[in-house]
């Protein structure tokens, strides 16, 4: 079985719901330059080809594709053929679903974005409007599908339509100006050159067919031509590439936190205009044995008066508290146990963990550091104070605390561990399409030197800016020669992106 799956014109949320319902399935994908690579993470583990065209190595040609795509089915292989845009809308999707049926390859076509109309649409431009355009036409400008006679065809499309859309136009821009004004549109009419449409990358360039040549010089592929008066209400409904309302557009930022963790720092990004780029570096797995945690867990009950053994419990992330109370809960108890035990929180986010389990943190300290908590916390000479951590935590909290007479009993809660490389974002990284890297922990930068393997941290990370959350991972990244950027006083994913707008902004203004 093939499915032929419209990957849309790279913003990943523009896949179809069915598009992502097939790629879990599929067992092999063969895919495109075009699609997106962040959507092979709904992939699985599914085997994939890259049969992109780049520019620097030779194409894999046609014949080569559908020989694979044929193969791979007649393996009995769930295939799903990823293209870039619509799979119907030129790049030859038709061709390659004439060769499935003519091996008797049982397909389905599973329709996308296509770059055509969404393109446009992410710079401002509707490709109807009542009123002004009734008809758009999408025509190749690739002149080898003209091979009888080129120029003809794009001068007998001059008025074919209200809207033109060119596709693969780029080489023969100057060509195509020319005969569309030899057929008899008039030289003010409006032209937008769109490239890399709904990526962070997007460009605009917008002139009219008497100027737009010489405007866009230096703009090359992958980019739509879009010909007709509807380029004009750019002005008035641009709202993808708008720093006024989308203050991080045009910035990919390299989300390094944990897959289960990356969420909410992804949305926070789309939502004022980034491209998130999720990169776990790090991976958090429970402890291998869960006897001491039980053991510090179970000791809260025990005493008489019950808990009279332990004062406080300090909370240094919102990983902590997971962690805990999950356990705390698996062992059948409930959030009574703490009943009496006063609890810190390091920052908002860990008080806001221990909110979801109905507990109010009792102490936060000024800033958001284990150090500061540990001195800040008020007299606990004397006092028991559990210590739940991960298994790389450092000391210096644990330290002061003994310092100040506390009996501490630091407890391992969670393991962190480097994670298996995501293949298409650590390529990003690699090959420059990173602006700004973000980093929420020193576990999350030496999770990326794990992965890098020989290639030092710092090389991969000199050109992005490197954005830190908090002075701790700051230091951590500036002692692994790493040169920061960003530096938030506070550790949450807000502090993170205020801070990151701020940073735009100043980058804007000089
Ligand atoms: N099936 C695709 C088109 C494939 S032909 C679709 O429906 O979009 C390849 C051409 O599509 C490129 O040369 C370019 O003109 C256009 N294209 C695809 N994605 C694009 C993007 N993100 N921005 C601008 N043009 C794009």
């Amino acid at each position: 079985m093939v499915y032929l799956v419209g990957a849309g014109p790279g913003d990943p949320g523009l896949l179809t719901l069915r598009g992502m319902e097939c790629l879990s399935q599929a067992e092999v994908v063969i895919y495109d330059r075009l699609a997106n690579r962040s959507l092979l993470a709904h992939a699985g583990r599914a085997e994939l080809f890259d049969v992109g065209k780049r520019p620097d190595c030779h194409p894999v040609p046609q014949a080569s594709i559908n020989a694979l795509l044929v193969e791979k089915a007649q393996a009995g292989r769930i295939v799903v053929r990823l293209k870039g845009g619509d799979p119907f809308v030129f790049g030859r999707g038709g061709e390659e679903a004439a060769v499935l049926a003519e091996a008797g390859i049982p397909f389905e076509v599973v329709p996308g974005v296509t770059s055509a109309v969404a393109g446009p649409a992410y710079a401002g431009i509707p490709v109807t409007y009542r009123g002004m355009a009734c008809s758009v036409a999408f025509i190749t400008g690739h002149r080898a599908d003209f091979a009888a006679d080129p120029s003809g065809d794009w001068r007998r499309l001059a008025n074919a339509a209200d809207t033109l859309v060119f596709l693969m136009g780029m080489a023969h821009l100057p060509a195509i100006v020319e005969q569309l004004l030899a057929g008899g549109r008039p030289p003010d009419t409006p032209v937008a050159i769109i490239r890399e449409a709904t990526t962070a990358s997007q460009q605009t360039v917008v002139g009219r067919l008497a100027d737009i040549v010489e405007r866009a010089a230096g703009v090359g592929p992958p980019a739509l031509i879009v010909v007709g008066e509807v380029v004009g209400l750019r002005d008035t409904l641009r709202w993808f590439d708008r720093p006024d309302r989308r203050p991080l557009c045009g910035l990919r930022v390299l989300n390094t936190r944990p897959a289960d963790q990356a969420a909410e720092l992804s949305r926070r990004l789309a939502a004022l205009g980034a491209e998130p780029v999720e990169l776990p570096t790090t991976r958090i797995t429970p402890v291998e044995d869960p006897g001491p945690l039980d053991g510090a867990i179970q000791q809260l009950g025990a005493g008489d008066p019950p808990h009279a053994r332990t004062d406080w419990i300090v909370f240094t992330s919102a990983t902590a508290v997971t962690f805990f109370m999950n356990r705390l809960l698996e062992l059948g108890h409930d959030a009574r146990l703490l009943a009496g035990v006063r609890l810190a929180a390091v920052g908002q986010a860990t008080a806001n963990a221990l909110r979801s389990y109905g507990l109010a943190a009792d102490f936060l300290p000024s800033r958001q550091k284990g150090r500061d908590l540990a001195a800040e916390i008020g007299d606990v000479a004397g006092r028991r104070v559990l210590l739940p951590r991960s298994d790389i935590a450092l000391p210096d909290c644990a330290d002061i605390l003994a310092r100040r007479g506390a009996h501490v009993e630091p407890v391992v809660a969670y393991r962190v561990r480097p994670a298996e490389p995501d293949a298409p974002a650590l390529a990003a990284l690699l090959d420059g399409s990173i602006h700004v890297a973000a980093f929420f922990s020193p576990s999350a930068l030496t999770g990326l030197a794990a992965m890098l393997g020989e290639r030092p941290l710092a090389q991969a990370l000199a050109g992005p800016a490197v954005a830190c959350i908090g002075p701790t991972t700051a230091a951590a990244a500036r002692q692994l020669g790493v040169r920061v950027d960003v530096v938030t006083p506070h550790a949450s994913t807000d502090g993170l992106v205020d801070a990151l707008v701020e940073w735009r902004a100043r980058q804007a203004t000089g």
